[in-house]
């Protein structure tokens, strides 16, 4: 056996513990057959943790969060906690894991599957074998910048934020994007607005200084209104692109909806990098908790089976089980298996416990 990779799972609320029962099988699967060992403890998040212990995120469970070489959460919140007073409600549960982790780069993939390449919006042409990597600069920039605030100047009220970047914060997202590029097709586009905004001149010139440190990889920068339209004019040109936390919260909801269908697209969140190069993550689907439909065992449960995938690649170093996972789910999807979210005409309709039971036939399959 390898040594223990220490995992917390927090399936939180609504159809987040229906899907992480079906990541549990695969990591079972894993440890049976590829002798992966790894040592999973449970806790709870959001609503059930409220529940509990009148409290969305306790502080053992954070203490075992940092103890944690990954954690994988499946998505919190409900109408049952709607009413609650602001700081108590379930989503200040994931804030608050993710501001202690120290979670600074969002990694939002948008790959579109073969099979599903109808869902999306856009023509065939444009997004068929698409594979494209967002990362988004998540503790910064223009929603935490200070001076920020509404007041009357002048007898005029103004609105004002600040966007700033100190050079250590753009150097840390520039590292993990270069590390990300190193791990993909060594492609990286910078997205700015260095024609206009000085922060974004800092941007651009810190991430040209971290690039001599990468060679290998090739370097562009783009203006943001450029990179928005070349998103959808031709996706296909990017392989990794970084960029602010604005620029990257519109841009990476723009690339995922590319893709078409929500219960497919996993997300990574990534910290500091410790002296052996090990950074906190977590792991989760982009979607939420799917009240509407949770309990019946009708979710899709492959966004976060392709969570657990990028667990294994990026903090793992698992880069082949993770092909092997997202192969798999290309194949269940090819053979014609589909949950209700992303049905179309002709294929079978299944529950979720047979698309995770579909997962590991061609698991065993592949391997
Ligand atoms: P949602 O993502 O939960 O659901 C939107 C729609 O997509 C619903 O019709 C739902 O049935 C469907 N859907 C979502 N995931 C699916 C899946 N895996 N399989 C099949 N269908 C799926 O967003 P919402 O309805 O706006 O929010 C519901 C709750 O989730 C709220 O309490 C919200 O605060 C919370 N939320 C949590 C997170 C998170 O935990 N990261 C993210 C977004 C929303």
């Amino acid at each position: 056996m390898s040594t223990p990779k220490k995992v917390l799972m927090l399936p939180g609320d609504g159809i987040g513990p229906e899907v992480m029962r079906q990541v549990q099988r695969v990591m079972d699967w894993m440890t049976k057959k590829r002798g992966v060992n790894f040592d999973v403890t449970e806790g709870l998040i959001g609503g059930a943790s409220i529940d509990a212990h009148n409290n969305p995120l306790t502080d053992e469970t954070l203490a075992m969060a940092m103890e944690a070489d990954a954690v994988l959460l499946g998505a919190v919140g409900g109408p049952k906690w709607d009413n609650l007073p602001f700081d108590i409600k379930p989503e200040r549960g994931l804030l608050k894991i993710r501001k202690e982790m120290g979670l600074f780069a969002n990694l939002r993939p948008a790959l579109v599957f073969d099979a599903l390449v109808g869902a999306s919006t856009l023509k065939e042409e444009v997004v068929k074998g698409l594979d494209i990597m967002i990362l988004r600069e998540l503790t910064g920039g223009i929603y935490f910048g200070q001076p920020r605030g509404i007041e009357e100047r002048d007898g005029v009220r103004v609105g004002f934020n600040t966007l700033i970047y100190s050079e250590p914060e753009v150097e840390r997202i520039a590292r993990v994007a270069f590390d990300m590029a190193m791990k993909r097709n060594k492609r990286l586009c910078s997205v700015d607005k260095a024609n206009v905004l000085e922060s974004t001149v800092l941007w651009r010139e810190v991430v040209e200084r971290v690039a001599k440190d990468f060679p290998e990889v090739e370097v562009s920068h783009m203006y943001v209104d450029n990179a928005a339209m070349q998103l959808v004019r031709n996706p296909k040109q990017f392989d990794v692109m970084v960029t602010t936390n604005m620029f990257g919260d519109i841009l990476s909801d723009c690339a995922a909806m590319l893709t078409g269908s929500l219960g497919m697209l996993p997300s990574a969140s990534l910290g500091a990098a410790d002296a052996n190069g090990k950074r906190r993550a977590l792991y989760e689907p982009v979607h939420g908790s799917a009240p509407d439909i949770a309990g019946q065992d009708i979710a899709n449960p492959l966004a976060t089976l392709l969570s657990f995938a990028m667990m294994l690649r990026y903090s793992f170093d698992m880069g082949d089980d993770a092909t092997m996972i997202e192969t798999a789910v290309q194949n269940v999807l090819k053979g014609g298996l589909r949950t209700g979210d992303i049905m179309q005409p002709g294929m079978a309709r299944v529950s979720t416990s047979v698309m995770g039971e579909s997962v590991i036939s061609e698991l065993n399959k592949i391997a």
